[in-house]
């Protein structure tokens, strides 16, 4: 059976292969339709669309777009979206903005916590200032071995009000579902399992992301459990919602993860791709 991912990680963001690569390896295995979801990027979908002819591969455009809704940051993956479409490259430009201006207070605050040099070694890991991720100290506080894994890293410096961490001012999930069905796209609701809120919570999280115009949540997420992903599934049949499914592939900074590889979606889901076939 060929496989349909849509949601994985290049060099764009904090993948650590490049486009090319990226489709080079969905050919491998046996993915038919990939949609490439860069954080608040799509500077590498037209690399991925010249690999995706050359193997055959159906590639599907797409982004995972940071979102506030207070107090969490939400992601919003967004599928089938014109990537010139000045409403959603106007929103992302301003994001990538915020994203250059925050590796540098990151790095200042670091510096300040006695470890030096973070701004130039996240940038070393990174493509440009604009898409310099988490992900990105994360690797160099493990290279310097300021800690032992990079999830260390997250836990005692970058996450929400760790030391090293810097509030961002993501947009609103109502803008950033906006900006994506501006652009004809789908707005999926990323990963709901993993944001560390209550299950009511999550219940107001998709009523707020249906009446911003989301049209799916991601149901089958790798690493999910298996009871979250059939309660998921009841959630998306339950607000009339499709389900997608991904791996998050990143590559080197999540070794375990497979691209291709997800949980099997719930029977009575409706799949993603049934919006735009
Ligand atoms: P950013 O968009 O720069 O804030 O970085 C978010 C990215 O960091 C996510 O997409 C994940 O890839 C990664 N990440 C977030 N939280 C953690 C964590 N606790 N441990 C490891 N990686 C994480
Ligand atoms: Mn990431
Ligand atoms: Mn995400
Ligand atoms: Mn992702």
């Amino acid at each position: 059976m060929s496989r349909i991912d849509l949601h994985c990680h290049s060099h764009f963001s904090d993948g650590s292969l490049s486009p090319t690569d990226l489709v080079a390896m969905a050919a491998r295995n046996n993915v038919s339709v990939l949609a490439l979801t860069d954080h608040d990027s799509v500077d590498g979908i037209p690399e991925a669309q010249q690999a995706a002819k050359t193997h055959g591969i159906n590639l599907i455009t797409g982004v995972e777009i940071s979102a506030a809704w207070h107090p969490y940051n939400i992601h919003v993956v967004g599928l089938n979206v014109d990537i010139h479409h000045p409403t959603l490259v106007a929103g992302l430009a301003m994001q990538a903005s915020a994203r250059a201006r925050r590796a540098q207070a990151i790095a200042d605050k670091l510096e300040k916590l006695g470890m030096p040099g973070a701004y130039e070694g996240a940038l070393a890991l990174a493509k440009t200032p604009e898409s310099i991720s988490r992900t990105h100290f994360g690797q160099w506080l493990f290279e310097q071995k300021h800690v032992t894994t990079v999830q260390q890293g997250f836990d005692r410096f970058l996450s929400a009000g760790k030391p090293a961490g810097v509030p961002m001012p993501w947009a609103s999930l109502d803008e950033t579902v906006a900006w994506i069905n501006a652009a004809g796209g789908v707005a999926v609701l990323a990963h709901p399992g993993r944001y560390k809120m209550t299950r009511s919570k999550m219940r107001l999280l998709i009523q707020a992301f249906k009446q911003a115009g989301g049209r799916a949540i991601e149901v089958a997420t790798a690493t999910e459990q298996p009871d979250m992903v059939r309660y998921l599934g009841q959630l998306a049949q339950q607000y009339q919602l499709a389900a997608s499914q991904g791996s998050d592939y990143h590559g080197k900074p999540t070794p375990w993860i497979t691209l291709g590889s997800y949980p099997k979606l719930p029977e009575q889901c409706q799949p993603v791709w049934q919006l735009w076939q």
